[in-house]
């Protein structure tokens, strides 16, 4: 790829291709979308482009694709691996699609919803539950990320145990091509077994394969029931173990089942002082059961609960009496998360393994950091009932953040060493970005590594979609 400095034409025509508002080159307009919702991750841009509609978003890819200039697509920056900013991109454009932000249609009667791929994943919400509907994805980032960048890098959340993955919630896909041409790959149908299914080539693909510019998105009825319980437990393997028993004695109308360790709970209160733990237990347990008709869920949650609570499995059990306790249950589990972005840098995995691997995962994590990283903290929790953890490690206190950084790559290639060794996953959810795209490439088969590089080629030949993303560019080079 040529490196370009924006040259007075350059510029010129990119302004032309979004406006004059859609367009920031000096440094105080850029700052907000050169760094990301960590602050872990800092980059470069020779400009932001903003398009307001698809057709501006194709005048920048065909103006880029003709100039040979590199595109990042970016959406609320919240994707954390450093996909849609990094120092890599300096010199490329940055296309946020904030400003394409409309709710297309709520087709309640299909439970089908069309949005521009710049909605936040809350408007989304919010406008289908005014029609009754629900769309599931659900995750802490949800008033910030967009729909396009949920697609872009198949998002996951909590409640992927029931809905599925974003991959599992997308209908159809409308995008910008590399070369500027439009793929509108939406057709309201729910069954449209013709070919490739395209769709699902995009869906996970972190913007090196085209630029999202509207969704079609599966709904779902509203629940009209919801029971939440805030549980302790002494093990992770009982954890499991009652994982295993509430997803049949629920009747599968369990959404959510998040572990989490005690260590994290200090965290939860560097957001809110005045946090008090329901339950005081080495490992705590945030269950919910939803259903949109008139069920008795809290029959169901008490049965089951009472028998775990009988035979030790459960040590305590606070059942939310009100939506408000509810809230307050949720709210550790996303305080956890933001207090550990105000301790700085720390190590952030969101591993994969078997639901039935996870007590080994965090035993054999917790013990190599006791062990070969003393005086650094782990923090273990996540979507249990996906055999998803985020294993994170926080640096000691006043440790210099460099030497952390340098440790911290250290400690992450040995947990995804432990993944692996269990057969799992260095990603869960996040995606690859630019903070594991070595790892993963070094990680997979011969045949798979050249679909991938086969794939890229074919439809991004110049290489100009979101450089070193996912793959780095070594791999990419035509
Ligand atoms: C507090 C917090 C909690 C989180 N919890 C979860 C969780 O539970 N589950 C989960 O899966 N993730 C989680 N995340 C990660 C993140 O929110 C998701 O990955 C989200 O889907 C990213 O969306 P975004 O709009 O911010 O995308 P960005 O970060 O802007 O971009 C992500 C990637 O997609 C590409 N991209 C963005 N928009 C487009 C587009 N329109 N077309 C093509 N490519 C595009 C970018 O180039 C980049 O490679 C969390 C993040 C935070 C900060």
């Amino acid at each position: 790829m040529t490196m370009h400095a924006l040259s007075p034409d350059l510029l010129g025509a990119l302004r032309d291709a979004v406006g004059p508002n859609g367009m920031t080159v000096d440094a105080a307009g850029m700052a907000k979308y050169l760094g990301d919702w960590s602050g872990d991750h800092h980059g470069e841009a020779l400009a932001v482009l903003r398009p307001a509609s698809v057709a501006e978003v194709q005048a920048v890819v065909r103006l880029c694709a003709s100039l040979g200039l590199g595109i990042i697509p970016q959406g609320g920056n919240t994707g954390l691996v450093a996909g849609a900013i990094d120092i890599e991109t300096a010199g490329s454009v940055v296309v946020s699609l904030e400003r394409l932000n409309a709710i297309r249609c709520v087709d309640a009667d299909n439970f089908v919803l069309q949005a521009d791929a710049g909605c936040i994943l809350q408007t989304v919400k919010d406008a289908v539950d005014e029609q009754d509907c629900l769309f599931p994805l659900a995750l802490g980032a949800q008033g910030s990320c967009q729909i396009g960048g949920n697609a872009a890098s198949n998002a996951g959340g909590i409640n992927v145990l029931r809905y599925g993955m974003a991959r599992d919630l997308i209908l159809g896909l409308e995008v910008v091509l590399p070369d500027g041409e439009l793929w509108n790959g939406s057709s309201g149908l729910r069954k449209n077994n013709t070919g490739y299914d395209l769709k699902q080539l995009f869906i996970g693909s972190e913007g090196t394969l085209g630029i999202i510019t509207g969704v079609e998105l599966k709904l779902f009825p509203k629940p009209v029931r919801t029971e939440t319980a805030y549980l302790g437990l002494a093990s992770f393997e009982a954890a499991i173990a009652l994982f295993r028993q509430a997803r049949r004695a629920s009747a599968d109308l369990m959404s959510a089942f998040e572990i989490i360790g005690s260590e994290c709970i200090a965290l939860a209160r560097l957001i809110d002082v005045n946090m008090v733990s329901p339950v005081e237990a080495p490992v705590h347990v945030l269950i919910e059961l939803s259903a949109s008709a008139a069920i008795d869920l809290r029959t169901l949650l008490v049965d089951f609960l009472t028998e775990a609570m009988d035979s030790g499995q459960v040590i305590d059990a606070v059942l939310a009496e009100s939506s408000a306790q509810a809230k307050s249950f949720w709210a550790i589990r996303e305080g956890l998360v933001e207090g550990q972005a105000k301790r700085g840098y720390h190590v952030r995995t969101d591993l994969s393994v078997r639901i039935s691997d996870i007590p080994a995962l965090i035993d054999q994590a917790r013990r190599f950091v006791a062990e070969d990283h003393r005086g650094w903290v782990p923090l273990a929790y996540g979507h249990a009932g996906d055999g998803n953890i985020h294993f994170n490690v926080l640096p000691p206190e006043g440790l210099d953040e460099r030497e952390a950084r340098a440790r911290g790559t250290d400690i992450t290639a040995g947990l995804y060493r432990i993944a692996n060794s269990l057969g799992g996953s260095i990603s869960a959810e996040h995606g690859i970005g630019r903070t594991r795209h070595r790892t993963f490439m070094a990680g997979l088969a011969p045949a798979h590594r050249r679909l991938i590089g086969t794939l890229k080629n074919a439809l991004d030949p110049q290489g100009l979609m979101n450089p070193g993303c996912l793959l780095p560019a070594t791999e990419t080079a035509p």
